[in-house]
């Protein structure tokens, strides 16, 4: 509508997440008309700036899209015009005054929106939702808090984080960013599930042997451990996205795609699995390496990282859900920084063909040539499921192959980032990729008592070399369950 106004508040603008992520971000919406006629945009942040210097460092991570190049510096120019800088503190209420001041005098009248995205430590999430709340809030439209992970380090601080903010946001008001869930083949994953046939009735124990969830980073911390450190793999990755994956993953069928209806299913089986217990778990830090070219370094040789440390790098644990379609069926879920690719997917492993004809006349191993689903969703999207077929040709020779979905050969169209999809949502309130509190609560519950045994009884990680396949240790974790198991998880 013409006459209501957006305005977007990037409290921490000054910070890394504000401007490699948020502020590109913004800017590609713009670029695709996604924003509104009347928005503009204010950094907060405790750095003294003027307008200029916020417009000058956030026009260094501004790039248009290969289909959007057409007028990209005037559209940039116009983008900045509309970007603005406030400096205060994060608990002043008399700073968010002067912010809202600001925001009125942009506003002019109208009817206003307002978004706030908490980029800042989480230890200042619940002080700038009370000054935001008091002094800042849209008195005629709506008002929304985006908030990043973490939320807390367990059960008890995610709950008392949620407290906080709920004194003065109401639920609808929060919107729980994990960026993973804006990833397209994410989103795809309910439309795979529950608008193809071919795959709707194999989703259970009944045919599907073991699922494997799998996240690698080639790098490791690079002098950035500071954060890391204190939370570890577990936390950072597992517990947030790897979960998330598991629920649109495992999650029964939703009434229908409005948030609520997805999001109670997605609790639903959270609060199935199983707490993961120590025994079905490897956790593993990377250490250095030297391949005569180039050295790598170990995690403790991070200054920001202490040099005792034992906060795992690596984790691989086998999760279960105790319902009637996934009984039995192992979860495997692999997390590390520092190993040989950077990747995203999840391996579907589906059972043997009983009384296969073909076991013995092919010369393959056909029970362990079993059927498996790919969905990659980093780099480089892709969906493909591995077949068995016959090679052309006489006599009977069988071969694996593969049906493949490569995104960047289907769709050339340059994938949208997940913040511009998640910001985007968060704008038009479409609450379905964000996460609901009692999906949180019932993530934390899965992985709680295991964080805690591992530091009460101080667990010491499996040393892996930089840039090898994660510790040994993964292979037994996977021979336990008869989990095929190459080298770092995946045979291709
Ligand atoms: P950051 O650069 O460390 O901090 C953002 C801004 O917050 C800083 O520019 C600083 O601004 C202010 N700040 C930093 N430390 C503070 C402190 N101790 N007390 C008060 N203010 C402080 O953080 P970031 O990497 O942008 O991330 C922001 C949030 O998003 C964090 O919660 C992080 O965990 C989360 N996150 C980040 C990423 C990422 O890619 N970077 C990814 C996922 C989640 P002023 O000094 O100017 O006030």
């Amino acid at each position: 509508k013409e006459e209501s106004t957006l305005s977007i508040v990037v409290v921490g603008a000054s910070g890394d997440l504000a401007r490699r992520k948020i502020f590109p971000a913004l800017f590609a919406l713009f670029n695709e008309d996604r924003l509104p006629e009347n928005f503009t945009i204010f950094g907060y942040a405790r750095s003294i700036m003027t307008d200029e210097e916020l417009r000058n460092m956030i026009s260094k991570t501004l790039t248009c899209r290969v289909d959007k190049r057409e007028n990209c510096n005037e559209k940039m120019d116009a983008f900045l015009k509309r970007c603005f800088y406030q400096s205060g503190q994060y608990s002043s209420e008399e700073h968010f005054l002067e912010l809202n001041n600001k925001l009125k005098g942009k506003e002019a009248g109208r009817l206003s929106n307002r978004l706030f995205y908490l980029a800042i430590p989480p230890n200042m999430f619940v002080d700038v939702a009370r000054c935001a709340k008091h002094r800042a809030s849209s008195e005629n439209g709506w008002t929304r808090v985006i908030v990043e992970k973490p939320f807390g380090r367990d059960t008890e601080s995610s709950r008392e984080l949620t407290r906080g903010l709920k004194q003065y946001l109401s639920e609808d008001q929060i919107f729980r960013i994990d960026h993973h869930l804006g990833e397209e083949l994410v989103e795809n994953l309910l439309v795979l599930r529950f608008s193809n046939l071919v795959f709707q009735p194999l989703w259970s124990r009944n045919y599907i042997r073991n699922v494997q969830l799998i996240f690698s980073e080639d790098f490791g911390t690079e002098g950035r451990g500071r954060y890391f450190d204190n939370y570890g793999i577990i936390r950072d990755i597992m517990q947030n996205h790897l979960l998330q994956i598991l629920a649109l993953f495992a999650m029964d069928t939703p009434v229908s795609l409005d948030a609520e209806d997805i999001r109670n299913e997605k609790v639903k089986v959270l609060r199935s699995v199983k707490p993961v217990q120590l025994e079905d778990v490897i956790i593993g830090q990377y250490k250095g390496d030297c391949d005569g070219n180039a050295s790598y370094p170990s995690y403790t040789d991070d200054m920001t990282v202490s040099n005792n440390s034992l906060t795992p790098t690596f984790a691989a644990a086998t999760l279960f859900i105790n319902n009637a379609q996934w009984d039995g069926v192992p979860f495997l879920m692999i997390a590390g920084k520092a190993l040989h690719s950077k990747r995203t997917e999840i391996r579907v492993q589906f059972r043997h063909v009983p009384g296969n004809l073909y076991n013995h006349k092919s010369g393959t191993d056909l029970d362990n040539a079993t059927n498996e689903l790919v969905i990659r969703i980093q780099p480089d999207e892709a969906i493909y499921l591995k077949i068995n077929n016959k090679v052309p040709g006489l006599g009977m020779r069988l071969d694996r192959s593969e049906l493949n979905l490569l995104y960047k050969a289907r769709y050339p169209r340059e994938i949208s980032d997940a913040y511009e999809r998640l910001l985007i949502d968060a704008i038009e309130g479409e609450r379905r990729l964000f996460i609901r509190s009692d999906e949180l609560d019932a993530a934390w519950q899965v992985l709680t008592p295991l964080l805690k045994e591992l530091e009460e009884k101080k667990v010491a990680p499996e040393l892996y070399t930089y840039g090898s396949g994660g510790p040994v240790g993964v292979h037994y974790l996977a021979a336990q369950h008869n989990i095929r198991w190459g080298d770092f998880g995946y045979e291709d």
